[in-house]
């Protein structure tokens, strides 16, 4: 048996409807910005429950049209976590900024319990990242950034169509930013990302910052960039959407038949504990495991696709020598998890059966029966 990673030829397997409106898309040459966008960007911003979304170019280009709009820059500071995508930082870097890294806690979420300890006077913002498509305590975040008077951008890049009690991840600070890459939970066929605010003066700055900072076509106000969705992706997020609560409720009942008979092997495996509140994505489905390296290559032996997200926390990579702030031994955590985690197929094609085939294999590498 065969257990894939990858499910985006199931994913697009029926391309009839996007190839419908693409047509229509095709024959009213609005590639740039235009309605399909707006569209869009109105059906997202609903979706999560926000006032108004930006779209962008990709979930990078999100977090970096969000420091922005905070006026985040050179001198600054801004709190994240380690065991997060490059991305993350490399938007805190890319604005100027010097990105600080907190450890992770026991359900790879940023360390609440250590956020204060890294609150100096250049701090300007947090982002706290939705790891995995689970969420961190957005409410302890959001006191202490009271507390301090720093801003929030959420880097809710894995949580689309995720639930932290009764509100979207991403809506919790003054910006959230999405994207849409063929990891996420809604998939546009490559790159795409979004900004969502309730704040009106922070989204007119950013609609016109990712236009060139333009007003109208003869006029700018500030220097901006180019980040725009394109308008074919738009189309595919649109006829992706309707799918994604099913996506994520296959995604979970995945995601609980492996807790349920993973966490019987205490004594091998650890997998995070749920907050039954909220709803996870499950972007990734990921649990600590003894002896990770030869489970892998069983595994893979096996026919049964994991992965490693990722095997080099942030602070040791080679870049993280430049514009970062950290002190390694309290990043621990963050470490040993990098050297146990193990990504599990969670797809929401897989068949129970396939399911089982993989908790057998891991019982069987165990020396246990399933
Ligand atoms: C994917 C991801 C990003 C970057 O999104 P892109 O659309 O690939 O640019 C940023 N942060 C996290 C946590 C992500 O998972």
């Amino acid at each position: 048996m065969h257990v894939p990673y990858n499910y985006l030829p199931q994913e697009f397997a029926d391309v009839e409807e996007i190839f419908k409106n693409w047509k229509i898309l095709i024959n009213s040459s609005e590639f740039t910005l235009g309605p399909f966008i707006e569209k869009w960007e109105k059906t997202f911003a609903k979706f999560v429950g926000a006032k108004y979304c930006v779209s962008t170019n990709n979930g990078t280009d999100a977090l970096i049209l969000s420091l922005k709009a905070l006026g985040v820059g050179q001198g600054d500071e801004v709190i994240t976590v380690t065991n997060t995508f490059y991305a993350t930082v490399g938007a805190i870097v890319a604005v100027g900024a010097t990105a600080v890294l907190v450890d992770s806690d026991d359900r790879f979420q940023i360390n609440i319990d250590t956020i204060e300890d890294f609150i100096t006077s250049k701090t300007k913002a947090i982002i706290p990242v939705h790891w995995a498509g689970a969420s961190p305590n957005m409410l302890k975040i959001k006191e202490i950034s009271v507390k301090y008077g720093l801003k929030i951008v959420e880097d809710a890049c894995m949580g689309i169509g995720g639930m932290i009690q009764k509100q979207h991840p991403g809506t919790f600070g003054e910006l959230g930013a999405f994207s849409m890459h063929p990891l996420k939970s809604l998939n546009a066929l490559g790159d795409g990302g979004m900004v969502v605010t309730d704040d009106e003066k922070l989204f007119r700055w950013m609609l016109k910052y990712r236009n060139h900072g333009m007003i109208d076509r003869n006029h700018i106000e500030f220097w901006g960039e180019n980040f725009r969705l394109q308008p074919l992706q738009a189309v595919v997020a649109q006829v992706g959407l309707k799918k994604l609560n099913n996506t994520i409720k296959k995604r979970n009942e995945n995601a609980y038949r492996f807790d349920e008979n993973l966490n019987l092997l205490k004594q091998f495996i650890k997998i995070p504990t749920r907050n039954k509140e909220n709803l996870e994505t499950f972007s990734l489905y990921m649990g600590l495991f003894k002896d990770r390296d030869n489970l892998m290559k069983f595994l893979i032996s096996n026919n049964i696709d994991v992965k490693v997200h990722y095997p080099i926390p942030l602070h040791k990579q080679e870049a993280a020598k430049y514009n970062c702030i950290f002190n390694s031994e309290k990043l621990k955590n963050s470490e040993y998890q990098a050297n146990h985690l193990l990504t599990l197929p969670v797809h929401q094609f897989l068949s129970t059966e396939q399911i089982d085939y993989t908790i057998n294999k891991i019982y069987q590498f165990y020396g246990k029966s399933y």
